[in-house]
């Protein structure tokens, strides 16, 4: 596994290569937006790990200029700010994840894992879990083989539970990445939205495929071989 890190801080840089190198990774690094838009542009890569305030390029557009040219390589950014416009920011260019500064390494290196194994479990065209599948190119799914039509919203849904299949997904989560807003306690927009999935893509079948876990969100996964 290969992975690239472009960040500008040198401490930062080498502490996560030295890291990530005795986790057994092989890790290439880059200082600048520009270096590191190269080199994942001429290499192959299994994840970026994005700084997103970086001297010439930054993080979002290294992203941009990545997915626009058809590279799929998952990216995990690094922020120094938690702000929640640049985390729906980088989720809408193709982020998979966001990480906050300070974190601890092994919640960084937990992080890295998690999204390796959804990269060779889900290609970023298609997903299937038992006889559900969806390509999320043609916005095309089926269950059963029976093509199902969902609403803009519900297939951003259903995407979003698809691309962390098996994770827990907090109601709040959900709202923002697929609502564009924060969570207020007084709307059941999400409550509602998962209740319309499910009366599409699971009422009729035998296997229920979205579970919900009370007190914390939802889950999507093949409750026989999850
Ligand atoms: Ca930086």
């Amino acid at each position: 596994m290969r992975l690239l890190i472009v960040e500008d801080e040198r401490k930062t840089r080498e502490y996560l290569q030295q890291g990530l190198s005795e986790a057994g990774f092989v890790v290439d690094t880059a200082a600048s937006g520009d270096e590191g838009l190269s080199l994942a542009s001429t290499q192959a890569y299994d994840l970026l790990i994005l700084d997103i305030m970086l001297p010439g390029l930054n993080g979002f557009e290294i992203l941009k200029a990545l997915r626009d040219r058809g590279n799929t390589t998952p990216v995990l950014f690094l922020s120094a700010r938690d702000l929640v416009e640049d985390r729906v920011r980088g989720l809408e260019l193709g982020a998979d994840d966001y990480l906050v500064k300070p974190f601890s390494f092994s919640e960084l290196l937990a992080r890295v894992r998690t999204l390796l194994r959804r990269g060779r479990t889900i290609d970023s065209n298609m997903a299937e879990v038992a006889d559900l599948q969806v390509d999320f190119l043609k916005r095309r799914v089926t269950r059963g083989g029976l093509r199902i039509d969902l609403t803009a919203k519900e297939f951003a849904l259903l995407e979003l539970l698809l691309r962390r299949k098996t994770e827990v997904l907090p109601r709040s989560l959900i709202a923002s990445q697929v609502w564009d807003m924060n969570f207020d306690s007084d709307t059941n927009v999400v409550e509602v939205a998962i209740r319309r999935l499910r009366s599409k893509i699971d009422d009729h079948c035998d296997v229920k495929l979205i579970k919900t876990v009370r007190g914390m969100g939802y889950v999507l996964e093949d409750p026989i071989e999850p």
